[in-house]
């Protein structure tokens, strides 16, 4: 078994020769381990709340060097889900109301500086949950890890949030 790297959220995961995602900048290996916890998480919990959380989480995590448009977009958006949860303690359907109505305004969305340190939590801290209260736990620890090593951009996220019926 060879260990690799994922530069962009910093998780030393299995080498692996499936397929990675097409713009997400994931090396294989971290890819397929989210694969399994989603999988995992859809056979014990069905789809719980923090299933927004998780992917929000991963996706923000998981910048790239700018030069592939939709990889951008796609960490702002997770982003703006993340700033939802965290900052206006909005639940996760909320959050991901939030996240879908600044993808539906079709502009541009600004481009953000990846982060200089990937957050000190990654996908290996979903792995091994007890129950669903621990896992919505430490998919809540990750989130604030990740949005907190985020800060010099959390002006512009904030700027995108829907002010509207806060
Ligand atoms: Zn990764």
């Amino acid at each position: 078994m060879t260990i690799v790297l994922c530069p962009p959220c910093g998780a030393e995961v299995e080498d692996s020769s499936m397929p990675a995602h097409a713009y997400v900048p994931a090396v294989a290996g971290c890819w397929a381990l989210f694969g399994q916890v989603q999988a995992d998480e859809m056979m014990r919990f069905q789809y719980p709340p923090a299933h927004a959380i998780v992917v929000d989480a991963y996706m923000a995590s998981h910048p790239g060097d700018g030069t592939d448009r939709r990889e951008a977009q796609s960490v702002v958006v997770h982003l703006v889900g993340l700033c939802g949860l965290l900052e206006r303690g909005w639940d996760s359907v909320r959050s991901r109301a939030a996240l879908r109505t600044v993808v539906s305004r079709k502009e541009a969305l600004p481009m953000l500086q990846p982060w200089s340190q990937p957050s000190a939590v990654n996908i290996h801290s979903m792995v091994g949950s007890r129950d669903i209260d621990d896992y919505d736990a430490r998919a809540r620890t990750w989130a604030a890890c990740v949005w907190d090593a985020w800060a010099p951009e959390h002006h512009i996220i904030r700027a995108l949030l829907p002010t509207t019926g806060n």
